[in-house]
């Protein structure tokens, strides 16, 4: 259900996303939780059952086996199967129409490239590939053992890492740098179920506000963006407010063509 105080909003978006120049999404746990992740913060999240030291690097270089049985348990038994959802198909769809020109994401999960998504940034890895401490070869999850008692190089039998950001790791170069060069070109960011509160990847939205590009959530929950740089909030789920907004986008246009 989507409401008329999000109805209207939702409007105002696809105007601006149709006169957009170089809009941007940036998405977080919140457009991955109706595909059944489960978040990490909060009272239900990861942490409050898990110690979030196996995902220390040190710590996981020097007792892979007893990380690996917990990072095993989270990231691959429990998301196993994980499909996109119809918030990830549909910003697929606005990006196939030409109006997202990147996405950058805090989520590990792939699910915007298994929607079909290209040009997806992603801050801090992703949990679908593996890299080898040793020769530095990557592999997808799909060649690889997970049951050893920790993952091991199909070629030199070194200790494989999953390529997402353990803490105390830095974020991809080339990532960051991909992001703020375009947050400054960017006269729209949509930013999708984040809270903000990760650094660095939060500064993003300030980047764009701060290049005067407008910032526009699509949130249940309010951020620390809300109050302080979004132009406009849209306060229903994502997966329902982004079908929405293509079904407007495609209406406008084609509203546009009969002007014409
Ligand atoms: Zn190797």
């Amino acid at each position: 259900m989507i409401s008329n105080y999000d109805e209207q909003n939702i409007q105002k978006l696809a105007q601006l996303l149709l006169k957009s120049e170089y809009p941007i999404a940036f998405t977080g746990a919140g457009i991955s939780v109706a595909s059944g992740i489960p978040s990490f913060r909060g009272e239900d999240g990861i942490w409050s059952k898990y110690d979030p030291n196996i995902l220390e690097l040190s710590n996981y270089y020097s007792h892979p086996q007893s990380c690996w049985k917990f990072i095993k348990e989270i990231f691959y038994d429990k998301l196993k199967g994980v499909k996109p959802n119809p918030g990830h198909y549909a910003l697929t769809d606005l990006q196939k129409m030409g109006l997202i020109a990147a996405i950058f994401t805090q989520n590990i999960d792939n699910l915007h490239q298994a929607s079909g998504s290209r040009d997806v940034y992603e801050f801090h890895g992703n949990t679908q590939y593996f890299v080898c401490r040793s020769c530095e070869s990557k592999y997808s999850v799909v060649d690889i053992n997970l049951d050893d008692e920790y993952p091991r190089c199909p070629d030199c039998r070194g200790l494989l890492k999953p390529d997402f950001i353990f803490f105390s790791e830095e974020l991809p170069g080339d990532v960051l740098e991909k992001a703020y060069s375009d947050a400054k070109i960017a006269d729209l960011i949509i930013v999708i179920g984040c809270s903000g509160e990760v650094y660095p990847a939060n500064q993003i939205p300030n980047y764009v506000k701060q290049f005067g590009g407008k910032v526009v959530e699509i949130n249940p929950h309010s951020s620390l963006y809300t109050k302080t740089i979004s132009d406009f909030r849209i306060k229903g789920k994502s997966q329902d407010t982004l079908q929405e907004l293509v079904a407007t986008v495609k209406k406008m246009r084609e509203m546009q063509k009969d002007e014409k």
